[in-house]
């Protein structure tokens, strides 16, 4: 039998090899162990959303296996297959074989021709570059949101003529923006000891520049429960280019925030990294798979993602063992499984065990609590009607439960069930860590 290997991708830089359950395999390996027995389907959101085989998990396998064999030529003909992919992972997830879908289907989507070539991500990452000037450009745009001047142009239609109609579905999805961004105020709410820290809080884009309550909140609930830590002062994970932009731009991010760690673990050897962004979490616990071949720099990544922990993971049961509950005695409150935690990170009932002893008969299971919210990063405005669709679904779950509250663990579900408390059904959608800092309160 021939021996294919990865022949699909020649043209781009990509990664050879996947770190899968199975062990390292190159992605003609990796995907050949999908036996297309169809177990995964109905956990897939994206198939799920349209009963097509294309949109499922063994469909996605099957279509990439046949480009690498050369049965199909032109990955760009199979542009929808690949890019209509949440990358949430809920397939590896009950799969027997755990064939690393979303990583095969990455891998494969940096092949098609305009990958990684969009002005707006290269306009971001550039200016990100001079964060004064980011600040200043963000503010501003914030300030027209506010005024609803960027509704103002969408209804002139001028994202689609400058050829972005997708911002049209981000400027829906638009939260209220802080007038304050994290990074400005995070010095003063960080603890002021002496002594040696416990804990590094690392600062996410989405909690730096949206959802700032949720830092302030993880800052407060760590000061709590492990005292002293210091803020990280890290670049972004990197997630954004390695999702959609290039990926020497996120081993270029993944290797400064390694060293500003290494620097850090010199005065504390014990402290832990963690942060609130269930994404952002398991794509620094997988910082490894993108150094396989660098022996020192993989080793280094492997020592990083060692100390990463998601917020959801280092509260404990034991933590609000004393805690009697007044305020939320008549709520209800449900949990969404953001698909990061529990399909990446393997954290299936943290909150549930943290959450269950105090709330009791008020805290509801969620039906489908881990499928995708369809928020997945930029899917929600490059693919709005999938997203949508799958959002409905998420939220006629939530209805089902009656929920006041729906707890979440990424920004991206923040943003995406946020909205759907506004178009779908009407929940307060809180992170988790939110909650515990209301209650230890
Ligand atoms: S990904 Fe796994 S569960 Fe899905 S069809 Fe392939 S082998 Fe079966
Ligand atoms: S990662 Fe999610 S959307 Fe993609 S194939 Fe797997 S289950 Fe479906």
């Amino acid at each position: 039998m021939k021996n294919y290997k990865n022949e699909l991708f020649t043209e781009k830089i990509h990664l050879h090899e996947l770190i899968t359950k199975n062990g390292v395999k190159n992605i003609y390996d990796a995907v050949s162990q999908c036996t297309r027995c169809g177990y995964c389907l109905e956990s897939c959101p994206s198939y799920v959303a349209d009963k097509k085989e294309n949109y499922s998990p063994r469909g996605r396998n099957q279509t990439i296996r046949m480009l690498i064999e050369g049965k199909q030529k032109d990955v760009n003909l199979a542009k929808d297959i690949i890019d209509t992919c949440l990358l949430c992972g809920a397939c590896t997830n009950i799969c027997y074989g755990s064939v690393a879908t979303p990583d095969i289907t990455l891998e494969a989507r940096r092949e098609e021709r305009d990958f990684g070539n969009s002005f707006i991500y290269k306009a971001i990452i550039n200016i990100r570059k001079k964060r004064k000037t980011f600040d200043l450009i963000l503010k501003t745009f914030y300030i027209m949101h506010g005024m609803k001047l960027d509704k103002l142009a969408d209804k002139l239609g001028m994202f689609d003529f400058l050829g972005y109609p997708s911002l049209s579905n981000a400027v829906k999805k638009l939260i209220k923006p802080p007038k304050k961004f994290l990074h400005e105020e995070i010095n003063d709410l960080m603890p002021k000891e002496a002594e040696k820290a416990g804990w590094i809080y690392f600062l996410t884009c989405g909690t730096d520049y949206m959802f700032t309550n949720v830092g302030k909140s993880s800052i407060s609930v760590l000061k709590k429960i492990y005292g002293n830590g210091i803020f990280m002062k890290n670049l972004c994970c990197g997630l954004i280019s390695y999702n959609y932009g290039s990926l020497n731009d996120a081993k270029e991010h993944a290797l400064k925030n390694i060293e500003i760690f290494e620097e850090l673990r010199k005065e504390n050897p014990n402290a832990f990294i963690v942060a609130d962004c269930s994404s952002c979490v398991a794509f620094m616990k997988s910082y490894p798979q993108m150094f396989l071949g660098e022996e020192e720099n993989y080793k280094r990544a492997l020592e990083f993602s060692s100390k990463v922990k998601d917020i959801i993971e280092v509260v404990k049961p034991e933590h609000l063992s004393d805690i009697k509950l007044d305020g939320l005695k008549d709520k209800k409150i449900t949990i969404h499984h953001s698909c990061k935690a529990y399909n990446d990170q393997g954290l299936k009932d943290e909150e549930e065990k943290v959450l269950k002893p105090i709330l009791k008969e008020n805290l509801i299971e969620l039906n489908e609590s881990n499928m995708c919210c369809g928020g997945a990063g930029a899917y929600s405005f490059t693919k709005p009607e999938f997203s949508n669709k799958i959002l409905y679904r998420k939220m006629k779950n939530i209805s089902e439960t009656q929920a006041d509250i729906t707890l979440v663990s990424s920004t991206s579900c923040l943003m995406q069930m946020g909205y759907g408390s506004k178009t779908h059904y009407s929940t307060e959608v809180k992170h988790y860590v939110e909650l515990i800092d209301e209650i230890l309160k």
